[in-house]
């Protein structure tokens, strides 16, 4: 028997198992990969964004979709105890632009590499290639966990007891590094509900996608949301057009939003302008002003008008903006700030960054993490109904919430 069994070794659990090793609990750590943290190994690009430096009031904006349940989270394992811990195990950091906290090394590794020194420096028992099932609760107040462990070829049913239980086992996005919505499930055993899932940080498809959009980055432009009729949000910043789509921090942001309406079946466009600095009057007038330099006509109009565009857009991209729009003399300008792209669709989990839904909040202790269905359990990370932007926000979640459950089992172990 042991005090506190975490199913699930990424960035919740990695330091869920080191707080409450640190608080004296006895800890096994149970995980279906044979190594630690895979997912953080792809976060940032590889570089990790391990938090975001903002204070509550303008980090909060970011959480979705009730900031006021991370609050007790966040102040008992915030941002700066993020950087902190970092610091203390070996992790030097570094601020960047937009309030993103990354390794010094720019290197994802060098945060998985200190987390494990970290977790074998106390000694905390690691279960690896350990996929665990179900979890009960016996008449007497302690947790049995179920997994099977893989070596080699043989896999074997077996079974652990634990005063407690945190389950940290993630959403559903990017199944490859082993979130496979395990959590859910042990959650529902204890009569939890999941509010639906989704993707976000994901990808929107364009109707009729031009493909040699892809590869091409805008810089400093304002996309719009638009949600049946209605204005629903507005991004400014970079946005990317990938094989998936439009993504990017913009894309990105957008889509959370985007992806729920779809799944309601509304219909969802994105606008972007291309020149948000610029008001509409002073753009026309430059454009008219280059109608005249290059003496485009209503007969040459459609072979000079690439031309022009090169002076208010990438290259690359006059060509698709210019087939892709109904384009006259009279429009040029307002079709450069009103950009419409409808969209049909998004990349699901397989790339999105994060799943937005999950443990309901309701039925969930925001002091503690603690279970209200079943005191001694635990949920920490993105197996639970938040989520946040891109920019640090998701990995600060999984710390706080981690950090919060670990201190909270272990108190109650004590108990
Ligand atoms: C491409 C990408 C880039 C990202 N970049 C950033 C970024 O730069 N900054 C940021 O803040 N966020 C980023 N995120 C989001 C962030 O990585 C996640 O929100 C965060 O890792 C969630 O942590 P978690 O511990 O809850 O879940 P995970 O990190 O997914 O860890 C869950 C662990 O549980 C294990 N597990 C699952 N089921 C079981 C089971 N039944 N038994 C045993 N083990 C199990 C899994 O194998 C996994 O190791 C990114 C995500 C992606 C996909």
């Amino acid at each position: 028997m042991t005090d506190i069994v975490i199913i699930g070794a990424g960035a919740a659990g990695c330091v869920a198992a080191i707080k409450a090793a640190e608080a004296g609990a006895r800890v096994v750590l149970l995980e279906k990969n044979d190594k630690i943290g895979r997912k953080i190994m792809i976060t940032g690009k590889g570089r990790c964004n391990i938090t975001n430096a903002k204070k509550w009031s303008d980090f909060s904006s970011h959480i979705h979709t009730k900031p006021a349940f991370l609050k007790p989270a966040f102040y008992a394992f915030s941002n700066i105890d993020t950087v902190d811990f970092f610091e203390s195990i070996g992790v030097e950091t570094v601020l960047t632009r937009d309030d993103r906290v990354f390794p010094k090394s720019m290197n994802a590794a060098t945060v998985v590499d200190a987390l494990a020194r970290r977790i074998s420096g106390l000694k905390i028992k690691t279960e690896f290639c350990c996929d665990a099932g179900r979890v009960i609760k016996t008449p007497d107040n302690l947790f049995v966990t179920e997994y099977i462990r893989e070596s080699g070829r043989r896999l074997s049913q077996e079974s652990i007891i634990s005063r407690a239980v945190i389950v940290a086992t993630g959403g559903l996005s990017y199944p490859a590094t082993g979130s496979t919505g395990a959590g859910y499930d042990i959650a529902r055993g204890f009569g939890h509900t999941i509010q639906r899932t989704f993707p976000s940080l994901t990808a929107l498809v364009p109707e009729h996608y031009d493909t040699r959009l892809v590869g091409i980055e805008l810089i400093n432009v304002t996309a719009s949301l638009t949600v049946g009729r209605d204005f629903a949000a507005s991004e400014f910043g970079d946005l990317q057009f990938t094989d998936g789509g439009i993504e990017g921090p913009v894309g990105f942001k957008l889509s959370r939003k985007a992806v729920w309406a779809l799944l309601n079946g509304d219909k969802v466009s994105v606008s972007i302008d291309l020149k948000p600095a610029v008001p509409l009057e002073r753009l026309r007038e430059r454009v008219l002003q280059a109608i005249r330099q290059e003496d485009v006509t209503g007969a040459n109009f459609d072979k000079k008008v690439r031309r022009l565009l090169r002076g208010f857009m990438p290259q690359a991209l006059t060509a698709p903006f210019a087939e892709g729009n109904r384009l006259t003399m009279d429009n040029l300008a307002s079709v450069m700030k009103d950009w419409r792209f409808n969209i049909t669709g998004y990349v699901g989990y397989r790339r999105a960054v994060v799943t937005a839904g999950g443990v309901s909040l309701d039925e969930l202790v925001s002091r503690t993490m603690s279970s209200r269905n079943a005191p001694g359990l635990y949920f920490a990370g993105e197996v639970i109904d938040i989520d946040g932007d891109t920019g640090g926000y998701n990995l600060q979640i999984a710390f706080s919430t981690g950090a919060l459950a670990a201190r909270s089992a272990a108190e109650y172990c004590k108990n």
